[in-house]
């Protein structure tokens, strides 16, 4: 059975290929010879997602999943949400999407913050939704090398370390993107 992950990055499709039962096979878009971006103009984190499962659903008649992940501020009602890669603009720099995070929480006492995956998958006429939550708090400064994007300045609760400090097989335990795919993974097994 192949199964197309709504992605151009070789790395998420090798992660998720070596969890799955074997005679499923992942492909990206670029392995589909797909090479164009899907817009993703959606107001939330699961529209994201249920466009471009949608979109990839259309093109190749095929099963399919997409995912899509934002970093929850409580205090910022939220933000920057589904705008997480580009919150400092459209040069969806890591840098300076951390340093206007920490610029907007100084003097700020809550700075509790929670990740989240949503996972659409399609199939057909099924659709499902698979959501991963990790809770946690931005740090005052950043630590750690480790990871990508908010993980310097993300600390997960009941730990004394942020993402970036953890080795990837840690962080894939806990996050909200390993824990989304937990789930899709127990239903694909089923
Ligand atoms: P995407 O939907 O996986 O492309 O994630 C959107 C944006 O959220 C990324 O560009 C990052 O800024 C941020 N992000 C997603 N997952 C993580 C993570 O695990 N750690 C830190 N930042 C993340």
């Amino acid at each position: 059975m192949t199964l197309i992950f709504a992605t151009h990055n070789p790395n998420k499709v090798k992660e998720i290929q070596g969890l799955v039962p074997n005679h499923i096979q992942i492909k990206s878009l670029s392995d589909m010879n797909y090479h164009e971006e899907i817009i993703e103009d959606g107001d939330t984190i699961e529209a994201n997602a249920r466009i471009k499962a949608e979109a990839v659903s259309k093109l190749f008649n095929l099963p399919c999943f997409a995912d899509d992940t934002g970093l929850e501020v409580k205090v910022l009602d939220g933000k920057p949400g589904v705008k997480s890669a580009r919150y400092a603009g459209e040069q969806k720099s890591d840098e300076a999407n951390k340093l206007k995070l920490l610029k907007e929480l100084e003097n700020k006492e809550d700075r509790s913050a929670q990740f989240k995956t949503v996972i659409v998958f399609k199939d057909g006429a099924q659709d499902r939704e698979f959501t991963g939550i990790c809770k946690g708090e931005i740090t005052q400064v950043p630590a750690g090398n480790a990871g990508f994007g908010y993980d310097p300045i993300f600390k997960p609760s009941g730990y004394s370390k942020t993402f970036a400090e953890m080795p990837a097989s840690e962080k894939n335990k806990i996050s909200h993107r390993g824990l989304a795919f937990q789930k899709l993974i127990e239903f694909l097994k089923a």
